[in-house]
């Protein structure tokens, strides 16, 4: 067997650590003498792991007791809607920080059940910069301000939280840095991440919500969309993803013995500095084109000097065991993603293949 470096921008690369613990429980979970996905959400061993799951989060993200914790489905994508029929009446607006693919597609499905109103973008950009907070126009009235932390494709990241004041509550996409590093969660509303960037596989997305939100009258609509239901139900309201929830719950124990999010950081801030550096140093054979200050930790985009090396790259590093660097086709190019699970070894041999390839190629 040989496993891969794996620089994949979703689904993403697991801890091995992980995955061999899910081999070895696989037949046999917890004692239970069947499989977590064979047996009932409803019964004690499931219970119990989705409490500890919980209760690893809630240590590692130091989550204030005020906010609910939730294990959703849906992905990202639903949630999107989903937001604004909870936060906001049919006749509010919200604010919008368009910095990149994701938070416009936010922006765009929040459409059709609130008023948005775009405080700020960066489109003229493409994207290449963060919206410069003193640009922002946003409105006092605002349901609330969505902004994304992490632009997966784009490859921008904000690296502080803004401050919008304390009347409107701020909603972060955190689908692609959540764990990546500290965060104080009450300077949130609201965090929402899709799992399979950072956490486990698709199908489940992990939702922190300060629960006098979950009293807002948003909308009639059906209890499957109520988030109030859902916390009220433990996130058991229906079935669960329960192979979702688990794995999560060994990537957050996982992440526990490693030293939680403070170690993830330094990991982080190595692994981007150590591929940043390696291309800032090519003398322009590979070139990032995103505003230094803005740099994404986790999505590190860069092109070929000449388009026409972009085939024999990819094809030299996969055969060289280097997955997934293509870029997002919107944008082509070559894209390394960072997350958690991947260690710094795999940006070694990265940064030592990409100076091979520029040396054989010329
Ligand atoms: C991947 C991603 C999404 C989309 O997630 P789905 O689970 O596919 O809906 C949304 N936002 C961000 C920031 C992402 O990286």
């Amino acid at each position: 067997m040989s496993r891969v470096w794996n620089f994949s921008a979703g689904p993403a690369a697991l801890p091995p650590a992980v995955l061999e613990r899910a081999q070895r429980e696989l037949l046999d979970w917890n004692g239970s003498g069947a499989s977590v996905m064979e047996q009932s959400h409803r019964g004690k061993r499931f219970i119990a792991m989705a409490a500890q799951a919980e209760a690893d989060l809630r240590a590692l993200m130091e989550v204030p007791a005020d906010y609910a914790v939730l294990f959703l489905q849906g992905g990202a994508t639903q949630h999107f809607a989903q937001i604004p029929m909870n936060l906001a009446g049919p006749d509010d607006s919200a604010d919008y920080i368009v910095s990149g693919h994701w938070s416009a597609k936010a922006a765009s499905e929040a459409g059709a059940y609130v008023r948005v109103n775009v405080a700020a973008s960066s489109a003229a950009d493409d994207y290449l910069k963060l919206p410069p907070r003193d640009s922002w126009r946003l409105d006092p009235r605002a349901a609330y301000v969505h902004y994304t932390p992490n632009e997966t494709i784009h490859g921008v990241e904000f690296h502080d939280v803004p401050d919008v004041g304390d009347a409107v509550p701020l909603v972060a996409d955190l689908s692609s840095n959540i764990l990546s590093g500290p965060l104080d969660v009450s300077r949130f509303g609201l965090i929402y991440a899709g799992a399979q960037k950072n956490i486990g596989p698709s199908g489940l997305v992990v939702m922190i919500i300060r629960r006098d939100l979950l009293q807002r009258a948003g909308r009639p609509m059906a209890r499957i969309f109520r988030y109030a239901e859902h916390a009220a139900a433990d996130s058991m309201l229906n079935t669960p993803n329960t192979w979702g929830w688990y794995l999560a719950g060994l990537t957050f124990q996982w992440l526990l013995e490693q030293g939680g999010v403070a170690a993830m950081a330094d990991l982080n801030r190595a692994k981007a500095g150590l591929l940043y550096g390696a291309i800032d140093g090519s003398d322009g054979y590979y070139r990032n084109p995103v505003d230094p200050a803005a740099r994404s930790r986790m999505n590190v985009r860069f092109d070929l000097h000449d388009t026409a090396l972009d085939a024999a790259f990819l094809q030299e590093s996969e055969a060289a065991g280097l997955l997934a660097l293509k870029g997002h086709k919107a944008l082509g190019g070559m894209r390394a993603s960072l997350y958690n699970a991947v260690p710094l070894a795999a940006v070694e041999a990265l940064v030592e293949f990409m100076g091979d390839f520029a040396r054989r190629h010329g």
